[in-house]
């Protein structure tokens, strides 16, 4: 069998049987489909067997590239022992070795608090399992009314149902609107666009900030845990906070004793250049949700990572029925542990965050220089992790139309280039592994830069 019949023919059957996520599904069987069959390093190989820059970390989970001796191996190895076995009553060699592991790597980074691992399998659970944590804390310490969350617009925290209503997305949130909980919105540090203050950035008073606080204010007594992706917000189109803005939330939690909830799903495991972003200002969160690049972009597999003081409000007596009733079926998945363990090896032997350095400032040098462009209303990043937003009018900073989908186009024709990247509406996102190499992220965003100035011009 050629290539071609292999395309088409897979391409066929994804037709038949497959139902996308995000996507709209009569676009999507009007085209042809990139249909990956292989990857090396941090390139992926398609079914016509062409091949591209994975710079989109295969929806920000890959970390040290694809097929990884280290992570390759330890996957193997722990295949010939025992795929799947469950944490309900029961629990894994795997699974303890890699907790002891990551509550290292959280310490070195965060400080002594966070202490106790509850696994899960994706972002979302992740979240859910913190979730429910913050608020049957607080039952169990005898405080009642703390039944709500804070949390920010443009925040992303995952699809389920819970993580959807502290989500601050309309576009993806307002449809599932009555079924979710309400939760509390306080404004997104969203410089570009502020909606608070007229001054510069510099002369910023952080008027969000006193927003949160008198949303703490009025509802004090009410909030179980504020909710916050650290330092950027991912899904909401790569917003970098102003310096001082996350120290502030957690002294404002400190402050009207509230838990901090930090969703480093997608800013954990290196992307912002340090092992977690919360250690850019020195902040502990009560609650840590990891999950994407935990294994390396292996598996899938998630972490509540929480503090003693959290986790010992459900200690007592079996019949006071403070046990945290939550529990998934994959979780704590030993062949995920396992990865997982590789690859927080692979960070100490590839030195991996010290090799960012150059690649974080050619990022950021880029990333200035893209906003001379005439469309490009703001460049922003931190780390590998970083946006170029896209406006039909600079002066004004009117964005393009959504349905014109802007964004789409610049990747659709960075993608004849060779480079593969997922837009957020008008934001153009660079994303490629931690491990890519100078050269190639160089070949990258001048292809991207190509890209943008094609569609935009
Ligand atoms: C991706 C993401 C999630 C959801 O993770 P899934 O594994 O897709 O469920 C949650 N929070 C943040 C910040 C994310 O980026």
């Amino acid at each position: 069998m050629s290539t071609m019949d292999d395309y088409d023919s897979l391409k066929k059957l994804d037709h038949s049987y497959i139902w996308h996520p995000f996507t709209q599904m009569k676009d999507w069987c009007e085209e042809d489909p990139l249909i990956i069959t292989e990857g090396r390093d941090c390139f992926i190989k398609d079914a016509r067997g062409r091949w591209y820059l994975d710079g989109v970390s295969s929806i920000w989970v890959n970390v040290h590239g694809h097929r990884r001796a280290e992570l390759d191996r330890a996957v193997r190895e722990q295949l010939d022992r025992i795929a799947h076995t469950t944490m309900l009553g029961v629990s894994n060699d795997a699974a303890i070795k890699f907790a002891e592991r990551l509550v290292k790597s959280v310490q070195r980074s965060l400080g002594p608090s966070l202490t106790k691992v509850f696994y899960s399998d994706n972002g979302s659970t992740a979240v859910e399992a913190a979730l429910k944590m913050a608020y049957q804390y607080w039952v169990h310490k005898g405080v009642k009314g703390r039944t709500r969350f804070l949390s920010l617009e443009n925040g992303y925290h995952g699809d389920t149902l819970g993580a959807v209503s502290v989500g601050g997305i309309d576009m993806f949130h307002e449809a599932f609107k009555p079924l979710l909980f309400e939760s509390l919105h306080a404004p997104s540090p969203y410089c570009y666009r502020c909606k608070l203050t007229d001054s510069t950035p510099d002369k910023c008073g952080r008027e969000c900030l006193k927003e949160m606080e008198k949303l703490l204010d009025k509802h004090a007594g009410e909030i179980a845990a504020v909710i916050l992706e650290p330092m950027v917000q991912g899904a909401g189109g790569m917003i970098v906070f102003p310096p001082g803005y996350l120290g502030g939330v957690r002294e404002l939690c400190t402050k009207h004793d509230v838990l901090l909830i930090a969703d480093e799903v997608a800013t954990g495991f290196g992307r912002t250049g340090r092992m977690f972003s919360c250690e850019h200002e020195s902040v502990s969160p009560d609650i840590l949700c990891l999950s994407k690049g935990i294994t390396g972009g292996y598996l899938p597999l998630a972490a509540t990572v929480t503090t003693d003081e959290v986790y010992g409000a459900f200690l007592g007596e079996y019949k006071e029925l403070k046990t945290f009733f939550h529990g998934h079926s994959y979780t704590g998945n030993p062949l995920a542990c396992a990865a997982g363990m590789a690859s927080l090896d692979v960070f100490e032997s590839d030195r991996t965050l010290e090799a960012m350095v150059p690649k974080t400032e050619m990022l950021a040098g880029w990333l200035k220089e893209a906003a001379a462009l005439p469309h490009i209303g703001d460049a922003r990043g931190l780390g590998l992790m970083a946006g170029v937003e896209l406006v039909m009018d600079k002066a004004t900073k009117e964005p393009y139309p959504w349905e014109e989908r802007m964004g789409v186009r610049a990747c659709m024709s960075a993608r004849e280039g060779g480079v593969l990247i997922r837009p957020l509406g008008n934001v153009v996102i660079i994303m490629p592994p931690l491990a890519i190499s100078l050269d190639n992220l160089e070949k990258m965003l001048e292809v991207i830069a190509g890209g943008i100035k094609s569609v935009t011009s």
